[in-house]
């Protein structure tokens, strides 16, 4: 997390007209490191629309985080990566992790480093976390690192199965999802909180996904309760968005529709 510099330069820069260049302005913003970048691969909506072919491998991927979700090609599970590992939770609920020339249709990875670091009350539900936190974050209009370490009461996951092309969109997949119940479970919660302009490109709000301690199974997180358990956060201002190569499904979609409605069926 840095200062705002670009706001003390502007005030600086005024009194000192004369001194500073507009380049010596600039600096402080240009010198943000990359480990404060949110990267996304392809958009929500794409994904909403069954563009699952991949687009980009984990080997790749890693290059751009150690943390953070998504999918793998033909929609091929959940995604989850924390501390530079990187793991698919299969339909069956069953956690592996990802080889190195798997791809991904759709991810948001982050080089997760933790900035805010909080207790999560015994008892709170998935709503009860996603408020605690929005509480206490000094403003919901950047992108939020969320990890979840500790034990729970409950966790409710699912997971999806591959497909076959033609692909249907993410909602018919959706509506026969497995879902998978963990009763007092310890493992790691890993995802990001989006600010609400992110609509059609990511997840507006909390995205979570789950993976037990002894990383062998998890999924999308659709509910849980708090037994004992740290949030930890990281503050990330940069974002951004690789799109797919020109051969790719997703230059023949429309992307002009709002998909809401389908996104809150798909992923909350
Ligand atoms: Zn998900």
């Amino acid at each position: 997390m840095r200062m705002p510099t670009g706001i003390a330069c502007g005030v600086m820069s005024l009194a000192l007209l004369f001194l500073l260049t507009p380049a010596a302005c600039t600096a402080g913003w240009s010198a943000r490191d990359d480990s404060d970048t949110l990267t996304q691969v392809s958009t929500i909506d794409a994904l909403l629309q069954g563009v699952y072919d991949g687009v980009m491998t984990f080997e790749t991927l890693r290059t751009h985080g150690d943390f953070g979700i998504g999918t793998l090609a033909a929609l091929d599970g959940e995604m989850l990566a924390f501390d530079g590992r990187f793991f698919q939770v299969s339909a069956d609920g069953v956690a592996r992790q990802v080889s190195d020339d798997a791809q991904t249709p759709f991810a948001a990875v982050t080089f997760f480093n933790r900035d805010l670091e909080y207790t999560l009350p015994e008892g709170l539900d998935l709503a009860g976390v996603e408020s605690f936190l929005d509480s206490r974050l000094d403003t919901l209009n950047t992108f939020y690192g969320i990890r979840i370490d500790g034990a729970f009461a409950s966790m409710v996951t699912r997971s999806v199965p591959a497909q076959k092309k033609p692909y249907p969109p993410l909602t018919e997949v959706t509506a026969k999802q497995n879902i998978f119940d963990f009763t007092d479970v310890s493992g790691t919660v890993v995802g990001f909180r989006c600010p609400a302009y992110v609509a059609g490109v990511n997840v507006p709000g909390y995205h979570l996904h789950f993976l037990t301690e002894d990383g062998r199974a998890g999924g999308h997180v659709l509910s849980l309760t708090i037994s004992k358990a740290d949030a930890s956060v990281d503050v990330t201002r940069d974002f951004l968005m690789l799109l797919p190569d020109a051969d790719s499904d997703f230059y023949d979609i429309d992307l002009t529709p709002d998909n809401e409605d389908a996104l809150e069926q798909a992923e909350k």
